[in-house]
């Protein structure tokens, strides 16, 4: 009978246990909220316990009450343990009967004996096992047997023998099973919130980790990344996690990476590699990526735990060290080769001009050859002028002094005189010299630097020039959406790709070799594109070794506002002139300037040749002004100019001729012309010469 109780009762215990650990689940442990519930909980028990006793007699009953409160003390405190025997002390008064000073008594001493070993656990932190455990149940319950001696003593005899061996033998047992499965719990309890710490604690790594983290599985496909991860390629985690990581690389780190994997399937580890990760934004980071497989647990499958450094900025200060240091070493090689350089370009003239007019001081000198050795001695001056003016220009250009003048011009006007002045030269050479002027006269009236537009174009002629020994040169300009694209092509011997950059580079040349067979000083194209560059303009090369190069000269276009600009006469000059002498023998030059000149209602006459113009000017007082052909029969227009000018200095006299040389210049100044104009002439030309003419007096 008093078997079947106690197996009742060790049911109720075992329910008991797992609600106490349902309550800590609840309800955080130590918490006095816990320690309360556990202690209503067990109080509780004690109240169903005490529902099923082994009775004596009225009054006076056994149940497991002392091990409910017991091990409620020893497991969960002193506050728990005393609630839990309130409550059962509470029950036991309500009954009442001969047994209830005994009851009180050991259900207290079952508090005490609790909290006794709770202190020593405290203290000594020892773990729950069956011996300790089975030794606390046979102390509290030696005690509970000493205080089965306050009973009656009518009762007490019978008491003692019917119970003894339950309580010293069954009840010590009892304890054993419930605290196991309670101390099973806690250790559980323990476990888990070690799992949970750890796991905190790793996330919190994780998350908190400066670099970015990630891994990846054997194939590269990503597992996990952290919000650094994100933050530095700018994907979601959604995005990212489930990719192949091999995605967010460009071609080259591609096939690195593959290698990489390779690498880490065989041997578990790599040595830290550069790779360059395309972000979302399109921007491209270059990092140095360092990765080891490694598994989270034995049966687990190998992943790879990877962690990189953005070094874009490192990359970008180092590249940009290198170059720096490539442009110094390159700056100090070009002075060097500049200093060979410059000192041959103004020997070799100069030993021209010393040379040969050594030879004209000498007495006894050649006399035939006086025409050859003056003009060595001109050719080797004006080498020289060339070489100074463009180390001139340079010098302006580069401390940023060069000043642009835009002025009204005729592009066509001015590009037919450059290819002009090259023609014969390219002649000389057997080269086919083209000219295609892709705008009409009309349209090609601009507003541009005349000076600027002169000097690149002649240095591109003049490299043509030089570097083509065969086939043909090509001049040529359009007009292209707001842009003035000029073309100079050659059939030369090209320049090598890698050479193509520096070329624009002052005192860069392809060959800088002490036998260069080429002269020059290397300055030209640095000319033009400073020159370019302050125009907002730019000049660009293709080319291929061995079959020539075409330089392309790209200036913003400004067209002339008003076509009528180009007939404008200034006030002075309205003033001034009465009449104007036209001496051309050809009609049609006649014709064009008669018309010309007829927009402004300027009266004309005309002479066919230079004498004829002479006698005009003595018979006609009201000619003030005179437009002077060179190339006439009977008189040319030097000698009537020279003429006319000794007979009266005010008139003026515009020369206008197809001949375009420095020396036909000089010649017509020298024979006292006040303006000059190559053929062809627009009319703006023609204006501005004269307006310049009555704006100098
Ligand atoms: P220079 O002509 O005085 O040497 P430039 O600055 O005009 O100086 O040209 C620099 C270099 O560019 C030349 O020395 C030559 O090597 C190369 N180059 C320029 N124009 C041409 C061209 N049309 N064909 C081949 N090479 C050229």
């Amino acid at each position: 009978m008093i078997v079947i109780d106690l197996i009742h009762n060790l049911t109720i215990l075992i329910a008991l246990t797992f609600l106490a650990g349902l309550i800590e689940e609840l309800f955080k442990k130590d918490t006095t909220l816990n320690l309360v519930m556990q202690g209503i909980l067990f109080g509780i028990v004690t109240i169903i316990v005490m529902l099923n006793p082994f009775t004596l007699t009225e009054g006076l009953f056994f149940d497991g009450r002392t091990i409910v409160v017991g091990i409620c003390t020893l497991f969960f405190g002193p506050l728990s343990g005393i609630i839990a025997a309130v409550i059962a002390a509470g029950y036991r008064i309500y009954i009442g009967g001969i047994g209830l000073f005994t009851g009180l008594l050991t259900t207290f001493g079952a508090v005490l004996t609790g909290y006794i070993t709770y202190l020593i656990r405290k203290k000594t932190n020892f773990r729950f096992t069956l011996l300790n455990l089975y030794i606390y149940g046979l102390a509290s319950n030696v005690v509970v047997m000493l205080l089965f001696l306050t009973i009656p003593s009518a009762f007490r005899g019978e008491a003692l023998s019917r119970i003894s061996f339950t309580v010293m033998v069954l009840y010590p047992l009892i304890t054993v099973i419930a605290g196991k499965i309670l101390s099973m719990q806690e250790d559980k309890k323990s476990y888990n919130e070690t799992i949970k710490k750890s796991e905190e604690k790793y996330r919190a790594v994780h998350t908190n980790a400066p670099i970015p983290f990630f891994t990846i599985d054997m194939q590269g496909k990503i597992l996990d990344c952290n919000p650094e991860f994100i933050k530095e390629l700018e994907f979601s985690s959604d995005e990212a996690v489930g990719k192949n990581f091999i995605g967010f690389m460009n071609a080259e780190s591609k096939m690195l990476f593959e290698k990489i994997l390779n690498e880490l399937n065989l041997k578990g580890e790599v040595q830290p590699v550069e790779l360059v990760l395309i972000k979302k934004s399109g921007n491209y980071i270059i990092i140095i990526l360092d990765a080891k497989c490694g598994n989270v647990r034995k049966d687990l499958p190998e992943i790879i735990y990877c962690v990189f450094k953005d070094i874009t900025k490192q990359k970008i200060a180092e590249n940009e060290l290198i170059l720096a240091k490539e442009e110094a070493e390159e700056s100090d090689r070009l002075k060097t080769a500049f200093l060979q350089n410059i000192s041959h370009e103004i020997r070799t003239p100069l030993n021209g001009i010393i040379g040969f007019a050594s030879l004209l001081s000498e007495k006894d000198f050649d006399k035939e050859n006086i025409k050859l050795y003056a003009d060595m001695i001109l050719s080797s001056g004006f080498r020289l002028l060339t070489l100074i003016n463009n180390i001139l220009d340079i010098s302006t250009i580069e401390s940023g002094n060069l000043k642009i003048n835009y002025t009204s011009l005729n592009l066509n006007s001015v590009l037919r005189k450059i290819y002009n002045r090259f023609f014969s030269e390219a002649s000389e050479k057997n080269l086919k010299f083209t000219l295609d002027l892709g705008e009409s006269d009309e349209k090609s009236n601009i507003e541009s630097d005349l000076s600027i537009i002169k000097t690149v174009m002649e240095n591109l002629l003049d490299n043509a020039l030089k570097f083509t020994n065969e086939g043909s040169i090509n001049l040529s300009y359009n007009f292209i959406d707001d842009k003035i694209i000029l073309k100079v092509t050659d059939t030369g011997c090209g320049i090598p790709d890698s050479e193509k950059d520096k070329i624009f580079n002052r005192f860069y040349q392809v060959d800088m070799s002490i036998s260069r067979k080429y002269e020059g000083a290397g300055l030209g194209l640095a000319i033009c594109k400073g020159m370019l560059t302050a125009m907002n303009g730019t000049i660009e090369v293709t080319s291929e070794q061995g079959k020539g190069s075409e330089f392309t000269v790209t200036i913003p276009l400004r067209k002339k506002k008003k076509n009528n600009d180009d007939f404008i006469l200034n006030e002075k000059a309205r003033a001034e002139i009465r009449k104007i002498l036209i001496a051309e023998d050809d009609d049609a030059g006649y014709d064009y300037f008669k018309l010309v000149l007829e927009k402004n209602s300027i009266e004309v006459e005309r002479a066919f040749n230079g004498l004829e113009a002479v006698e005009k000017i003595k018979n006609d007082k009201s000619i003030n002004l005179i437009l002077m052909d060179i190339r006439m029969p009977v008189m040319d227009g030097y000698e009537a100019t020279q003429l006319i000018k000794k007979m009266n200095p005010a008139i003026k006299v515009i020369v206008q001729t197809a001949n375009f040389t420095d020396e036909d210049r000089d010649k017509a100044f020298e024979s006292g012309c006040d303006g000059y104009l190559c053929k062809p002439i627009s009319p703006y030309e023609l204006y501005s010469s004269i307006n310049k003419i009555y704006n100098d007096i």
